[in-house]
């Protein structure tokens, strides 16, 4: 786990991110675990300043590079369900962004491997990462649609971009006992739910979402 320092924020953010977490227990979200991590994590530090003003309302915001941070309820909703109420080793997620959801689950797992395939917003996560001292994230620049096979097993895999369908590479990478949260679909998008146990793999869908496409290879 990790602890956070924060530099330079004042009483407004907290108290905006007090109501963001009111918010989510009214939008369902139950898991103590993952309420306080969202209260400690300042998702201000991750988007522009010209945007800051929004950072914790429930929205979907822009990070550069045509992709978005997710909206609060989802960032949430998935590591709940990664979750699932256990104390988590190591996880992966692809699709670092701007690093917000790797902060994130910095706070509920010991050791977070997270892949991003555009270098510029690999780099900014690795500096707002470092300067907010989360310490236990490990970015790659990479393709996340292979996994990180020398890491592997994951206890949780979470994918914050939507594919087609489930990437061989992830599945063999999930622990036996482990959950992968993801989102599926081209222009209708469900979230959806894997878990892997002896017998083998069972998949749930949850509910619709809107995420960017994963793409193949690094940018
Ligand atoms: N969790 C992020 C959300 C970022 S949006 C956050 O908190 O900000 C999804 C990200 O997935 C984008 O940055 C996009 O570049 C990345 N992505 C898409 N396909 C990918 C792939 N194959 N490997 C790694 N990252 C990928």
């Amino acid at each position: 786990m990790n602890s956070l320092r924060h530099n330079g924020i004042g009483m407004t953010s907290q108290r905006t991110r007090t109501r963001m977490i009111e918010r989510l227990r009214e939008q369902g979200i139950r898991d103590e675990l993952v309420l306080a991590a969202m209260n400690a994590v300042p998702r201000h530090m991750f988007v522009e300043e010209a945007i800051s003003h929004l950072a914790y309302d429930d929205k979907s915001l822009p990070i550069g590079y045509a992709q978005t941070i997710s909206q609060p309820y989802i960032v949430a909703k998935m590591i709940e369900i990664m979750r699932n109420g256990k104390q988590l080793n190591r996880i992966l997620e692809v699709g670092t962004g701007c690093g917000y959801q790797a902060a994130v689950l910095a706070q509920v797992a010991r050791e977070v491997y997270s892949v991003e395939r555009i270098l510029p917003l690999h780099e900014r996560a690795v500096l707002t990462l470092k300067e907010l001292q989360v310490h236990n994230v490990k970015s790659s620049y990479a393709d996340g649609g292979l996994g990180l096979p020398e890491k592997a097993p994951f206890d949780g895999i979470i994918m914050a971009a939507a594919a087609t369908h489930i990437p061989q590479a992830l599945l063999d990478q999930l622990a036996v006992g482990g959950r992968m949260v993801l989102p599926l679909g081209a222009q209708e998008q469900t979230l959806h739910m894997i878990e892997r146990d002896e017998q083998g793999y069972r998949e749930s869908k949850l509910e619709a979402v809107k995420f960017v496409p994963l793409l193949m290879g690094r940018a």
